[in-house]
């Protein structure tokens, strides 16, 4: 029980990685606030932590809201009282070189996940200061670290949720509130799926990866799950990078 009596929103909550955060959290004594756009990934997300005797709550939101921002934090605090651990997971990719990428897509993925993240962070950092503090945790990449030859927008946003994680931990280190960013590496999850699904680009990223497999969701939940427990009580605005050693190359 290592996160017990503590009060969970994460967004993108319903399946992939933020999935398996909320299952990990719930098992280890959090209440968990299931944010995300899709109602019935969250709802049955939700049920499962349920029917296994842990507490849970789906919210349907757009993490691009600050209106919906709000509603899912409220919610949090009318159903278990507080808000502790906020996880910004929801995110989208977009494997687009430069030259490729249009405005409209440029826009769209700083909304969701450099956006999101800011609003999420804005909208929480009240309430976990009236709560004597709290821990929250920003999913970057490992394309926030290190460039390759497939993505613009998507290397941008995870960088920018980076170095806004720093100075938010800045900030907020005198508010009890840590802020630390993780940064996973070849993940097989919905969102990579069809990309994962191509035997000539899953195998270059095995080789890529000297651990030689690729990421499982629970993989990054066990990286939440530290962050959010007290046993992380002396970091903050820090990377953690979970790849395999992809990065260490
Ligand atoms: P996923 O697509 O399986 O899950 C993402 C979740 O976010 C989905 O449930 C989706 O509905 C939700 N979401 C998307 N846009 C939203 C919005 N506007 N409002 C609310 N919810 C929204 O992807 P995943 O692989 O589990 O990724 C989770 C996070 O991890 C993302 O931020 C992603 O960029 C990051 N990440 C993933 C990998 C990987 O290899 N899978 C690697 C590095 C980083």
């Amino acid at each position: 029980m290592r996160v017990a009596g503590k009060v969970a929103l994460i967004s993108g909550g319903a399946r992939g990685i933020g999935g398996a955060a909320a299952r990990l959290l719930a098992l280890e004594g959090a209440a968990v606030v299931i944010g995300d756009l899709l109602e019935d990934d969250g709802r049955e997300t939700a049920s499962q932590i349920t029917d296994s005797g842990g507490r849970a709550t789906f919210v349907q939101m757009d993490v691009t809201s600050e209106e919906d921002w709000r509603r899912a934090i409220d919610a949090a605090v009318s159903a278990y009282g507080k808000l502790d651990v906020l996880v910004n997971n929801a995110g989208i990719s977009g494997r687009f070189i430069v030259e490729e990428t249009s405005v409209d897509l440029w826009d769209r993925v700083m909304a969701v996940n450099a956006k999101g993240v800011f609003l999420g962070t804005k909208l929480a950092i009240p309430v976990m200061r009236r709560a004597g503090g709290g821990s929250i945790i920003n999913i970057s990449s490992i394309y926030g670290l290190v460039g390759s030859d497939s993505g613009a927008s998507y290397h941008a946003s995870k960088g920018a949720v980076r170095i806004f994680t720093k100075s938010t931990a800045i900030q907020y280190a005198k508010d009890g509130i840590r802020v630390n960013s993780v940064h996973p590496g070849f993940v097989d999850s919905p969102m990579t799926e069809s990309y994962h699904g191509q035997p000539e680009i899953r195998e270059a990223r095995m080789a890529a990866t000297p651990l030689g497999r690729m990421g499982l969701p629970e993989d990054i939940a066990s990286g939440i799950l530290y962050l959010a427990s007290d046993e992380s009580s002396f970091v903050t605005g820090s990377e953690l990078v979970i790849d395999g050693g992809m990065t260490a190359q």
